[in-house]
C-alpha cells in the first residue's frame, strides 16, 4: 500500500516482462479521496493523477496545480458531452472516448483550440450491458471514424468485468490496438495492474492501492 510500494511493484512487473523501466505511466486515481491524502502523494513528488468526475476535478486541481506546479491530469470516468469543453481545458488525457457524438464534440473543440488532450477509446471487452465502451467488433470502424474527424487517438482503454480473469481482456485489447496502429494501452487497476503490465499496458490507473479505500459520502 502507498505510492512507494506501488512504484516498486510496477518496476518489478516491468522487469519480469522484460520491458523498459519507463514503459508505464502510473496514474494515481484520486477521485473522492480526501485532500490531505492527495497532497501527501504530491509531496512525495508524484505528478500524474486520474479523476472520474469533471466537476470534482475542476474544484480541486487548479489550486493544486498552482501550489505544486504542472500535474499531468487524466480523465478516466464517463464524460458527458456537455462537460467536454471543461474537460479539454482541464485534462491532458481523456480515457473514455466511447461514442460518436463525443468524438464529434471533441473534434470541434480541438479545431477551436488548435490542440486536443490525448485520447483513449474505451472498449467494452466484456460486452457488459451496464458498462460504457465500444463493442470489440466495432472498434476498427470507430478508430477510423475518429481519425476521419482529424483526431489522433493515442490508444485503447478497458475495465474488465469484475470477478473474471482480466488477462484475456488485456490480451484482446492489446491485439485490437496493435491491428489499428495504436500504441497506448490504458489497462490495469489496483487489483490487476501487474497482469496488465505483463500484457503491455502503457498507462495503469491505480487508486485505492495508493491512497487507501475510497470513502464515498453517505
Ligand atoms: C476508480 C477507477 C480506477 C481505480 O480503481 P482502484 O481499484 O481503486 O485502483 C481505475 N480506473 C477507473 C476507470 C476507475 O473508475
Amino acid at each position: 500500500m502507498g505510492l512507494a510500494d506501488i512504484t516498486a511493484r510496477v518496476a518489478a512487473a516491468l522487469a519480469r516482462a522484460g520491458r523498459a523501466p519507463d514503459a508505464v505511466r502510473l496514474i494515481a486515481v484520486s477521485k473522492v479521496q480526501p485532500l490531505d491524502r492527495v497532497q501527501a502523494v504530491l509531496a512525495e513528488g508524484h505528478r500524474c493523477f486520474g479523476e472520474n468526475y469533471v466537476q470534482e476535478a475542476a474544484a480541486k486541481w487548479p489550486a493544486l496545480r498552482e501550489g505544486y506546479g504542472p500535474v499531468d491530469l487524466h480523465m478516466i470516468g464517463p464524460l458527458q458531452t456537455n462537460k467536454a469543453k471543461l474537460a479539454v481545458e482541464l485534462f491532458d488525457a481523456i480515457h473514455t472516448l466511447d461514442r460518436p457524438s463525443l468524438a464529434e464534440k471533441l473534434a470541434r473543440l480541438a479545431q477551436d483550440r488548435g490542440a486536443s488532450p490525448a485520447l483513449f477509446i474505451q472498449v467494452n471487452t466484456g460486452r457488459e450491458p451496464q458498462k460504457a465502451g465500444i463493442l470489440p467488433e466495432a472498434v476498427d470502424a470507430f478508430v477510423a471514424m475518429v481519425r476521419a474527424l482529424d483526431l489522433s487517438p493515442t490508444g485503447l482503454m478497458c475495465i474488465p468485468p469484475e470477478g473474471e480473469d482480466p488477462g484475456p481482456h488485456f490480451a484482446d485489447l492489446a491485439q485490437m490496438a496493435a491491428r489499428n496502429g495504436l500504441t497506448g494501452l490504458s489497462m490495469g487497476m489496483s487489483g490487476d495492474f501487474e497482469a496488465a503490465i505483463a500484457h503491455g499496458a502503457t498507462h495503469i490507473r491505480v487508486g485505492s492501492a495508493i491512497f487507501g479505500a475510497r470513502v464515498y459520502p453517505a
